[in-house]
C-alpha cells in the first residue's frame, strides 16, 4: 500500500505542475481576480492562467456576449449598456455571475475577468466570499495610448471568446480560431469612439477598486505592457509567491 501510494505521488510530480500542486493543497477557495482597463489583456491571459492553475476562468464580459448572442432578455437588456461603453447595472451583473457560479459548483476556486468593475461589486463579493478564502488582485497596468491600439485591432472567436489583434497577435489563418476554428468577429463596442467612453468609465468606476484590494492587502500590480509571455510570467510568479507564503 505504501509503495503504491509512493508511486502515485512520484507520478503526481511530473503531471501536475508545481503550483497546481499547491493550489490542490489548499483547503480554502482561491478567488484571482485579473483587473485593468479595457484592452490590457485581461482575457487574453485569463485563458492561458485557467489552463496552467486547471480553475476555471469566468469572464463577465463573455456572459455577457453569449446572452447577447442568444438574444436573451438579459442580452438584450446588456447589450443597451454595452454598445455605448457602459457599465451594465451593478445589481444584474451580480445576479449573473453568482447565478452562473452557483450552476457550476466550483469548488476549489476560480479566476474573474472583468469583474468587480465598481467598488460596489467587490463589496458584494467579498459578502459571498466570506473570510474562509485565498483573494488575490492582479492589475494589468499600461497607458491609455497602448490601449486604443490593441481594442480597435482586435478580433474575437465567436465560438471560444478568445481573443485575436489584428496587428498584435494575428490569427494563423485570417478570421479563423487557431484554438476551434470557430469564424471571427469585431465586438460592436471595440470601435474608437466606443472605447474612448470605456476608458473614462474605466477610470471613474473601476480604477477606485484598486485602491480597495490594496487596502485588503491583497494588491498586486504587474506591467501589462510587457509581451504576452513576460507578463503571463509574470502573473504565475505573483501566484506562486501568494501560495507559497506560510500561512498565517
Ligand atoms: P473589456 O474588453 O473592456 O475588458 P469585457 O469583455 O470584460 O470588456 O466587457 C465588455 C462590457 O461588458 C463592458 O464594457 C461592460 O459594459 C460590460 N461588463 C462586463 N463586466 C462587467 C461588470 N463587472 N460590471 C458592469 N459591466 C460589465
Ligand atoms: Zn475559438
Amino acid at each position: 500500500m505504501k509503495f503504491i501510494l509512493m508511486v502515485l505521488s512520484i507520478m503526481g510530480l511530473f503531471f501536475t505542475n508545481p503550483i497546481q500542486g499547491k493550489i490542490q493543497d489548499q483547503d480554502k477557495l482561491l478567488v484571482i481576480i485579473l483587473m485593468g482597463p479595457p484592452g490590457c489583456g485581461k482575457g487574453t491571459q485569463s485563458v492561458e492562467l485557467s489552463k496552467e492553475l486547471n480553475l476555471p476562468h469566468i469572464s463577465t464580459g463573455d456572459l455577457f456576449r453569449e446572452n447577447m448572442q442568444k438574444q436573451t432578455e438579459l442580452g438584450k437588456l446588456a447589450k443597451t449598456f454595452i454598445d455605448k461603453g457602459n457599465l451594465v447595472p451593478d445589481q444584474v451583473v451580480v445576479d449573473m455571475l453568482f447565478d452562473h457560479i452557483k450552476k457550476q459548483g466550483y469548488t476549489k476556486g476560480y479566476i474573474l475577468d472583468g469583474f468587480p468593475r465598481t467598488v460596489s461589486q467587490a463589496e458584494t463579493l467579498d459578502k459571498r466570499l466570506g473570510n474562509d478564502v485565498i483573494k488575490i488582485a492582479i492589475n494589468l497596468s499600461i497607458a491609455d495610448d497602448l490601449l486604443i491600439e490593441r481594442i480597435t485591432g482586435r478580433l474575437m472567436c465567436k465560438d471560444c471568446g478568445t481573443p485575436f489583434n489584428k496587428t498584435f497577435s494575428p490569427p494563423a489563418k485570417a478570421n479563423i480560431c487557431d484554438k476551434c476554428q470557430g469564424a471571427l468577429y469585431q465586438r460592436d463596442d471595440d470601435t474608437k469612439e466606443v472605447m474612448v467612453k470605456r476608458l473614462s468609465v474605466y477610470h471613474n468606476q473601476t480604477a477606485p477598486v484598486i485602491d480597495f484590494y490594496k487596502n485588503e492587502k491583497v494588491y498586486y500590480d504587474v506591467d501589462a505592457k510587457k509581451s504576452k509571455k513576460e507578463v503571463f510570467d509574470s502573473i504565475v510568479k505573483t501566484i506562486d509567491e501568494v501560495l507559497s507564503k506560510p500561512k498565517a
